[in-house]
Parts: C-alpha cells; structure tokens; sequence
C-alpha cells in the first residue's frame, strides 16, 4: 500500500530536505518481483561481453562472487584488493552460519516465513521486496556454494545440517562448525582465481582504491595506490562495483578485521553517491567484553552458541561471588524471563540493550563489571560434553586463547561489541546506486536488514549480491552502452582524480604532529560507544558531534605519520582511513539525531515503550539516504518505504 508521503521536517543544523527517491522495485505483488524483473534485465549477447570492462573492488563473498559470475559470463573484469590474497576477505571471519528457506526441517519455514522474520528482525526499515528476493535466491546459494566447494556439515543420513539463530523460530541456518565464512570465502576465492586463471578476471592484490571517478554524471574509473610501491594510478570501466565490507571498525573497538574500513563507500558518498542509514549500526551481544584500554579490537563469539547457552548476571548487583557460587534462585536468565517465546535467541538488538541495560544497572561481571554470563552448564548436562564439543570446539577453544578461561567448566563472559553496518550505500533494486554505473554488493550496501540484521542473513546477503543479483543488473546496464568504448586512461576528469589522490597522501606526511593514527582512532571509538553506542539520546548525540568536530581539527594538525609514500606504509594507510572515519562518523551522529525515533538498534533513549523501542511510522517510515555536499551540509533524501506482505506491527519476541 502506497500512502502520499511527506518528509519530517529538519530539526538537526546543517540537514536539508532532499529528494524522494525512487527504489526502482518492480510494481505489484513483491512475490513475484524479482521473477518479473529478471526477465525484464536486458541481455549482452555472449560475443559482445568482452568488449564491457567492469571493476570489481573487493573479493569478499559479494566481490569474489560478481566477479567470478561476470568473468565466467564473458566480461572484462578488473579486480582489486587491498589483501595480499582474495581469500583473506574479512568475510573468511564469519563464523555461525547462513541462512536459507529451504524448509528441510518440516518446522513450517518457507520463503514467506523467512521475509517475515527479516522484515521484523529489521524493526520494518528495510525493503520489504529485497527480502524476498534474499529468501528466494537462498535456496539456490546452499547448492551453488556446495557445488564449488563448501562443506556444509551434514546430518547422519547425508542431509545438510542446519541450526537455529536470533529471531527466529525455526532452524534455517547452514553452517560448517564455527567456520561458516571461512569454507565459504575459500570456495568463493577458488571460484575468483579460476576465473583469473582463464583470462577473464585480472586481479591485483595489495591495491587500494581511493577515489572514484565520475565523468557524465556515470561512474567510470577508479584511482587506486598500490600499497607495496605507492604507486597510485587510474583505472577506468564501463561499471563499477563496490564490494567493500562494512564500516562497523570506525568503532575502533570492533569484531571486523583490524584492516576493514570505510574508505572506498566514503569516496563514493563525496562523488556524490547517497548513504543510507548510516546510524544503523549492530552491537553483538557476543562479542567478549573490552578488558584492557590497549588491546586492539574486539572477539567474536557466534550466536549459534546462543543455541545451547543460557544468558545471565547475579540478581543482585555487585555480586562478587565467582559463578559457580551463585545458587540458581539467585541468577537471574533476564532473557528467559522477559522473552519467554524467544528466550536467548532473541534477535541481536533485543539481546544486546538488555545486557546494556544489566550492565548499567551494576549486574555486569567480570574484573570490570562490563559483561554478561554464556553459561553451558545445563547444556553439557543434557546432551554431554562430547556433542557440545562437537558443535561448537573451535568457538570454545577460541575462547580460552583469548581469556585463558574453560568454557566448558565456568561460564563465558560476554558483551555488546560494534559489529555490523546494516546502513550503507543507498541502491536501488537493481543494487545500483544513486551515481548511474556504480554497483554496490554485500556489507557496504543497505537493502535487506532495515534497522537491524538477523544472525546468518549477511553471509546469504553477501552471496546473493554477488552470485545471483549483479551477474543480472550489471549487464542490464551495460547493454545499452554497446558501442561506447571506454573512458581514456588520460582524460582530464582521471588525471584530476589522480592529482587528488595525490595531494592528499602529501598532506597526511606534511603534518608531522605528535600522535598517530591509532592515538585519534581510539579516541573517536570512545566517543561513539559514549555517545552513538547502544543506547542513544538527543544530549549524548549533540555532545559526540561537538567531540568529533574536534577532534577532526585535532587530527589535521597532530597528525603523524613515520615513514614515507613510496613502500608498504601501515601508518599511512591507517591515517587515511582514520581521517575518513571521522567525517563519516560525524554523519552517523547527524542520522541518529535527526531519526526521532527507536526503531532496532537505533534506539533513542526518548522513545520507548516498556523499555522495547519504540517506532513512529507516520513520520519514519522511510530510509534516510543522505548526500554530503560539503560546507557543513547534510542533504538527507528519503525513500518512503512500503509493506505489503507484511503487514507494520509492533515487534514481539515476548
Ligand atoms: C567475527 C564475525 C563473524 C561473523 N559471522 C557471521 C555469520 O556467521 N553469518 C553471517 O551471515 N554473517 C556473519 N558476519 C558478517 C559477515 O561476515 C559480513 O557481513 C560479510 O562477510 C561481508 O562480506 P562482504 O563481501 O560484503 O565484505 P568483506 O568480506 O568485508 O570484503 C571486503 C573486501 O573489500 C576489499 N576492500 C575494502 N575496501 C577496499 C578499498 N578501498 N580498496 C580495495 N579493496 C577494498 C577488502 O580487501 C575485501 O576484499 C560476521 C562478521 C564478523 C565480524
């Protein structure tokens, strides 16, 4: 149902009212859309696919994915990455599962469940026909990643195996052990450099793409330095597709990859590409808590844990007793209690703001009092340490490297960490983005998870980007481009771009202050965890746009950077990834003050009911897709968004 739609005013300065935009979703029934739009995507007939180079930055799941189904098509396509290998993806991380409606189980799933349980996971701030389409093309990924080489683990019978994750009630989630995106990184990889192999693909490795080039209102080119040398140079194509990941480290303690980042999306946004969401950040309520100031980042333990383990804290607070000393009757299971139907498969944002709020109200345990307990007692009682073993070993024994702590004989300690971006570059249906020829794939665009993402959709999002949705739009665009050769290496506009590029890397090495890039990293994650974090309100918002502003100034005049531009440079890399993150950040804090009202992980401390967020759908329900021009302004577009299969409620997990 399409209402008449009308953006809320602007209450935040800098931010202006922009556009409407148009999603491009196929009219009627969102069942049938993406059917009905595959058949409409024009076609490049097979002889006519070398003559179209396409750029694919990234070779995670989504990167490797569309650029191994476009080199096996036919297409010219030029790959980068700023690791030494494809398979070192930030994706090879992941570690629970990926989801599927393959209804195996005779649980009752369908695709029909599976939207319905993403479009509420996402607290309706999604795109209700990109989950359709992210449930339909799910059963094809678990064959397709199977056939190139996934080893899914299995039943005794031969079937795959699956489990179940957050905010559902069925068991849908395919998995390999605590390894899910390992063994699919390393056959999305093997399929990429066959590919390479065969001529199709070119790949560079330890290249890092800086800026994006633009000519004709179309994305033609990238500028890229090469990390070994410092070489920077330009690239140009017919299209480009981002596959960059997420920008969840510019938390600074994060579960990402120490190197992912944010660079390559940003560039993008000051080319004039629109942000979506960009406030819509996801904390893992596994992650293990931060225990020291000076460690680097955070650890992941995988929610399919939250299968067998029990959530806990002390019901009184300050208890200091060890675990093992506090009687049953005075535990409090604050999941189980609050949300019987779902219990500690509550979805992510449900389970992290009530650790925060165990937290906060002195429960927390630990030496500092900032976690939560995973407790496996009773689990290892009922089915035997053996088969826990058997399901989760590699977790277990992660974590007793990490803590010097046994799992299997005291419970885990854990806490909300940063993890996941469901905001991200805006795309339209076709994953096109709002510059025509610029494709966004995976982590570092926004479609399918709204406000919140659910455990094991962003492996199945990676995929199907990648596999299954640009190998079709991609071409689409380009067919009509037949005959347009491509952007001169020397045209002015990438001689321009280059210049830039060059400037800036100057200006980072002429600073020469008296901190590094991790000294002003850290700082600005102390200021988002304080003031854009799980919880946020109007005065914590206001406060971080100030700090980060200031620390802005700071950072372009105590700066500094050792070595020089002409080898491998980490710090230099860093500070230019550092420097983005805090225009970016400051971005975050603008969305989440402008947005008034909760809507998952977005949770504005001033709209809630019950201590459960609380949406306003007569003004919010839209995605903010936001348009940086410069000079302090935030130009904030809107997509209206419609449900029509399922229909707007008030989230329930009780
Ligand atoms: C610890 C952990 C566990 C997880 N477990 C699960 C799970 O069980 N199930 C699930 O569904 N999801 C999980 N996720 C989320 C999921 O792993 C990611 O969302 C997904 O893998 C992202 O894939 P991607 O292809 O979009 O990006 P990535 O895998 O992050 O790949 C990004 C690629 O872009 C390249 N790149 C980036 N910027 C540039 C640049 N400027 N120039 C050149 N190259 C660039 C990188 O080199 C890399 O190749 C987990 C995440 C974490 C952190």
């Amino acid at each position: 149902m399409t209402t008449e739609f009308h953006a809320p005013d602007a209450i935040v300065d800098g931010v202006e009212i922009g556009e409407i935009l148009d999603g491009q979703i196929p009219d009627g029934d969102p069942r049938t859309a993406w059917e009905r739009r595959r058949l409409g995507y024009k076609l490049v007939n097979p002889a006519n696919r070398r003559k179209f180079r396409v750029i694919v930055i990234g070779t995670g799941l989504a990167g490797a994915g569309a650029a191994a189904a476009l080199g096996e098509l036919g297409y010219d396509v030029h790959a980068f990455t700023y690791h030494d290998a494809p398979r070192r993806a930030h994706s090879v991380a992941a570690q629970g599962g990926i989801n599927a409606a393959r209804a195996r189980k005779v649980d009752n799933d369908s695709v029909d469940r599976f939207v319905i349980d993403t479009v509420k996971g996402g607290d309706f701030r999604g795109r209700e026909a990109d989950a359709f389409r992210l449930g339909e093309e799910s059963v094809r990924v678990i064959d397709h990643l199977a056939a190139i080489g996934a080893p899914f683990a299995r039943e005794y019978g031969g079937q795959l195996a699956t489990r179940s994750f957050g905010g559902v009630q069925v068991s849908r989630t395919y998995y390999t052990r605590g390894q899910t995106g390992q063994q699919l990184q390393i056959a999305s990889a093997q399929a990429l450099l066959r590919q390479v192999d065969a001529g199709t693909v070119t790949l560079r490795t330890r290249h890092e793409m800086l800026d994006l080039v633009v000519e004709d209102g179309r994305a033609q080119g990238v500028v890229v330095r090469n990390l070994l040398t410092g070489e920077i140079s330009a690239h140009t194509a017919h299209a480009v597709v981002l596959a960059t990941g997420g920008y969840g480290n510019v938390f600074y303690f994060s579960t990402l990859a120490k190197n992912s980042n944010a660079s390559a999306a940003w560039r993008a946004v000051q080319r004039g590409a629109l942000l979506a969401s960009p406030s819509f950040i996801q904390f893992h309520p596994t992650a293990l808590p931060v225990s020291s100031r000076w460690q680097s980042k955070t650890i992941l333990m995988s929610e399919s844990l939250r299968n067998d383990g029990r959530i806990w804290v002390p019901a009184k607070a300050d208890d200091t007793r060890a675990p093992g000393d506090i009687p049953e009757d005075e535990r409090d299971y604050y999941l189980e209690r609050k949300y019987p139907a779902f219990g500690n498969l509550t979805p992510r944002d449900v389970a992290s703001r009530n650790a925060h709020e165990q937290i906060q109200a002195g429960r927390g345990v630990g030496p500092l009092k900032n976690s939560v307990y995973l407790d496996f007692r009773d689990a290892i009682k009922r089915v035997g340490k053996k088969k826990i073993a058997e399901r989760y070993g590699n977790l277990f024994e992660m974590y007793t490297h990490a803590t010097g702590e046994d799992p299997y004989t005291e419970p885990m300690r854990i806490a909300p960490g940063a993890h996941f971006t469901m905001g991200g570059l805006w795309s339209d249906y076709d994953q096109m983005t709002s510059v025509p020829g610029l494709f966004v794939g995976g982590e570092a665009g926004w479609g399918y998870h709204g406000a919140n993402r659910l455990g094991a959709n962003s492996l199945l999002s990676a995929c199907v980007d990648g596999w299954f949705t640009l190998p079709y739009s991609v071409p689409s665009y380009l067919a009509p481009l037949l005959g347009t050769s491509r952007l001169a290496d020397d045209a002015p506009v990438v001689t321009e771009a280059v210049d830039r590029a060059e400037a800036r890397v100057a200006k980072l090495l002429a600073i020469q202050g008296e901190h590094g890039p991790t000294y002003f990293h850290r700082e600005l994650g102390d200021i988002l965890y304080e003031g854009c974090g799980v919880v946020r309100t109007k005065e914590s918002l206001t406060t971080a746009i100030e700090k980060i502003r200031a620390l802005s100034a700071r950072f372009w005049t105590e700066l500094r950077v050792l070595g020089d531009d002409d080898r491998l440079n980490q710090e230099l890399e860093k500070a230019g990834r550092v420097a983005d993150y805090l225009e970016l950040a400051e971005l975050m804090c603008i969305d989440a003050l402008d947005r008034e009202e909760s809507c998952g992980a977005h949770f504005r401390a001033e709209h809630e009911a019950d201590g459960e967020a609380l949406r306003d759908d007569n003004l919010w329900a839209f995605v903010s897709a936001w348009g940086v021009p410069g000079d302090g302004r935030f130009v904030r577009h809107a997509e209206p968004l419609n449900f029509d299969a399922v229909p707007l409620t008030r989230r329930n997990y009780k």
